[in-house]
């Protein structure tokens, strides 16, 4: 089959490689698409501490099942699937007390082991969810992100008729403003430095858009820090009002610090919660998706074939694009 083959760091290539076979308790996928994001980004360029090179990246497929497992039941060849990409050993401590995303021996399709950037991914049966005929398609790429957001949200837990405030407009900030809005929570700002994420924003999500000045001064009760970035934790931080909330959704660089007023966190009872990907909460993505499809669809920007990864990462970087795909099928 045809594969994006991560060689090391900014060594990556479209090239053949052996076709998977499935696991006793897996399956192999025919990927129809499977999404670029910010973590692929830091894993290309080398600064998640991965050295698991040759690594398949891609973590964010959906596809049709095309090999079953001797042990498998349920998923037919043919069945329509998304793939929630954690694994999780089930075992350690953190696993056993029910926090499997912070589990010891923590691993991901597209990042642990082969992932998705290919036109067949073999991926453990226990990560599927089905998407059944009446599932709108056109949101099937988003089921991981959104599985994402939907763990952080409920981290976040936020009210109803209160303001929120997104730090970054990419991908992540997009689809978090959008499920705050359909959950009442509102009004909802988006914050950029980028002007081309801006316009986009805000014809995407119709939520209010503006630059970091537009929020200097302002306090919120509900804030959402999701660019990664030391400065818009900081900025984001000086944004929550009294009681209030910040979520650290962003993936910062393992060694970035940022300077916090303790005297503040006390003085203000200010509430700071972080969301690491995924926990129990691909069910609730797919059904989101299911309801809100036509407002995350159009999230989908961009497709290329896999021979232009380069190009699509390369656009992916520039800002001027919400969730770019692979798609295999569209060939070169
Ligand atoms: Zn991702
Ligand atoms: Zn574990």
């Amino acid at each position: 089959m045809r594969a994006v083959v991560l060689d090391g760091p900014g060594q990556l290539a479209a090239e053949r490689v052996d076709d998977p076979t499935p696991t006793p308790d897996g399956v192999v996928v025919a990927v129809r698409d499977c999404g670029i994001c910010g973590t692929d980004l830091h894993l290309v360029d080398g600064d998640l501490g991965t050295d698991r090179f040759p690594l398949v990246p891609g973590h964010e497929p959906w596809g049709e099942v095309v090999a079953v497992g001797r042990d498998v039941t349920g998923y037919p060849v043919g069945t329509l699937v998304a793939v929630d990409p954690s694994l999780h050993c089930g075992r350690c401590d953190p696993c056993r007390r029910g926090h499997g995303n912070m589990c010891l021996a923590w691993g991901a399709v597209g990042a642990t082991r082969p992932g998705a950037w290919a036109e067949y991914t073999a991926v453990p049966a226990a990560n599927l969810y089905r998407l059944d005929e009446s599932f709108p398609l056109a949101a099937a790429p988003l089921a991981e992100p959104v599985a994402c957001a939907v763990r952080g949200l409920h981290r976040l837990a936020p009210r109803p008729d209160e303001p929120a405030v997104v730090f970054g407009a990419g991908t992540m900030g997009l689809i978090l403003a959008i499920l705050l809005d359909a959950r009442g929570v509102g009004p909802v700002t988006l914050v950029d430095t980028n002007p081309a994420r801006r316009e986009l924003a805000a014809r995407l999500t119709g939520a209010r858009v503006t630059d970091p000045d537009g929020v200097a001064g302002h306090r919120v009760p509900w804030v959402i820090e999701a660019t990664g970035s030391p400065s818009a934790f900081t900025a984001a931080l000086d944004c929550v009002a009294r009681a209030g909330h910040l979520l650290v959704f962003g993936v910062a660089a393992p060694e970035a610090t940022a300077g916090v007023s303790p005297y503040r966190i006390y003085a203000d009872e200010l509430t700071i919660l972080g969301s690491m990907a995924i926990l129990r909460s691909f069910p609730a993505a797919v059904d989101t998706l299911r309801r809100h499809a036509d407002r995350l669809a159009p999230l989908v920007t961009d497709r290329f074939p896999l021979a232009d990864v380069a190009a699509a990462l390369a656009l992916v970087r520039s800002g001027r694009t919400v969730k770019t795909l692979l798609t295999p099928g569209l060939g070169g």
